[in-house]
């Protein structure tokens, strides 16, 4: 692993691996199922509640109040992950603020990893009971010292493993092990491919790998059409889309096979 730097976001930190942002986030999502004595299933529906601001008859305070004490728990522990989104935010083009990934907020990305770890321990075995179980990697992954050769497959990509040390070539490898048939995200109506995969295999389970917006996004379309979705977060957001300029990234191998090895 090396430290990278993203647009907004980094799991390294200031260590030499990601593995201290997801020990945190483990401890601070038990942490506020304790407080607010909640069941994961709950406290999930009130984050992204909390997340939209939707006003629900007498819950509205409570939500209110819920996401002032999860951010206010998580800017201090959480901040040496996250910079820069507020100048981000705003030197976004008129365009580009209509893109609901690139304008997420901080108080958002707070949620989000907590909704992202409870997501993970929800779903994670109705996605190992699933008959057909499948990963997505984002094409920011791939190897940038060469050219990737990924080709259309059934489904989406398919890695033609041309470097070794990939992310998305020994990330596939580990997938297949577990019976996780791997793909590199090519389609962008998701919603539309899940749809089409769902009546193929009304027994599917996805696992995603993504920037922490786009996960978060991508579990609650997987939630809405009834998909068990589980999800390894980016060690940092540095496509085009975000940096203007596609930088490497990588992904917590030994998050991703803690996971899936049920
Ligand atoms: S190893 Fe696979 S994903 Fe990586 S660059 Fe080659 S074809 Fe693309
Ligand atoms: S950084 Fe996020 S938005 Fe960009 S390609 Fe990767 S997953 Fe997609």
């Amino acid at each position: 692993m090396k430290n990278i730097a993203g647009k907004t976001y980094s799991l390294f930190g200031d260590d030499a691996t990601s593995n201290g942002y997801f020990e945190i986030v483990r401890k601070l999502t038990d942490f506020h199922l304790e407080k607010f004595r909640y069941t994961a299933e709950y406290l999930l529906e009130v984050i992204r509640l909390a997340d939209k601001k939707i006003k629900v008859k007498n819950r509205q305070q409570k939500i209110a109040d819920i996401r002032a004490v999860i951010s206010e728990n998580l800017k201090q522990l959480l901040s040496p992950y996250l910079g820069g989104i507020k100048a981000h935010v705003k030197g976004l083009s008129l365009l580009q603020r209509f893109d609901a990934t690139l304008r997420t907020k901080e108080y958002q990305y707070h949620l989000y990893m907590i909704e992202i770890e409870l997501v993970n321990r929800i779903n994670r075995e109705s996605f190992f009971k699933a008959d057909f179980k499948m990963a997505l990697f984002p094409h920011c992954l791939s190897d940038f010292r060469s050219r990737c050769l990924s080709e259309a497959g059934d489904i989406e990509h398919i890695c033609q493993k041309c470097t070794k040390d990939c992310h998305i070539n020994l990330g596939s490898k580990l997938l297949k092990q577990y019976g996780i048939e791997p793909y590199i995200s090519a389609t962008m109506d998701q919603r539309k491919l899940f749809k089409e995969l769902k009546n193929q295999h009304p027994s599917l389970g996805v696992l995603g790998i993504a920037c922490i917006p786009e996960l978060a996004r991508g579990m609650r379309l997987c939630h809405s059409l009834g998909i068990p979705a589980i999800g390894i977060p980016l060690d940092a957001n540095c496509c085009a889309r975000w940096m203007g300029r596609a930088q490497e990234t990588s992904f917590n191998f030994n998050e991703l096979e803690k996971l899936i090895d049920f």
